[in-house]
């Protein structure tokens, strides 16, 4: 876990705030190109199909800026206050591998797949692979035929 490599997903703090202030610009662009094509009228005022099919062009290129506005926004502020994603990143990570450990164990016990601290209880011999499974099993931990 290099925490001060520099990067995050393979990203520097450079070329994250550039490629957040590219998406925000093209956002901008995007949005505006909306707006002054709602105000461009069309060549027919009365056409209201026309009118409403470029309503919804421009409602759909708005909202592609809009989105590119959050992503971009979302990019700089990655690049700007990186310490802290690279502090989040290199501690939750072992954080979130020990809870999933901690469930594989709790299901291995559920399971009773855990040969560990299980002396006492009887077991039986799956007739499908050999394996021993508890007593109470109803399924076998390793093939899954029925006991
Ligand atoms: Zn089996």
């Amino acid at each position: 876990m290099g925490s001060d490599g520099g990067s995050l997903f393979g990203l520097g703090r450079g070329s994250l705030t550039a490629i957040g202030v590219i998406l925000m610009v093209v956002g901008i662009i995007l949005f505006l190109a909306s707006i002054a094509s709602l105000m461009t009228p069309t060549s027919n005022q009365f056409d209201f199909a026309a009118r409403q099919a470029q309503m919804n062009s421009s409602f759909a290129t708005a909202l592609v800026g809009m989105v590119l506005l959050a992503v971009g926004f979302g990019a700089l502020k990655l690049g700007m206050i990186r310490p802290v994603t690279t502090y989040v990143a290199s501690e939750a990570s072992p954080a979130i591998e020990r809870l999933s450990e901690a469930a594989g164990q709790g299901l291995e016990r559920g399971f009773g797949a855990n040969p560990l601290g299980r002396e006492s209880v009887v077991k039986v011999k799956c007739r499908n692979c050999g394996y021993l499974e508890n007593e109470d099993a109803i399924y076998c931990g390793k093939c899954g035929k029925p006991l």
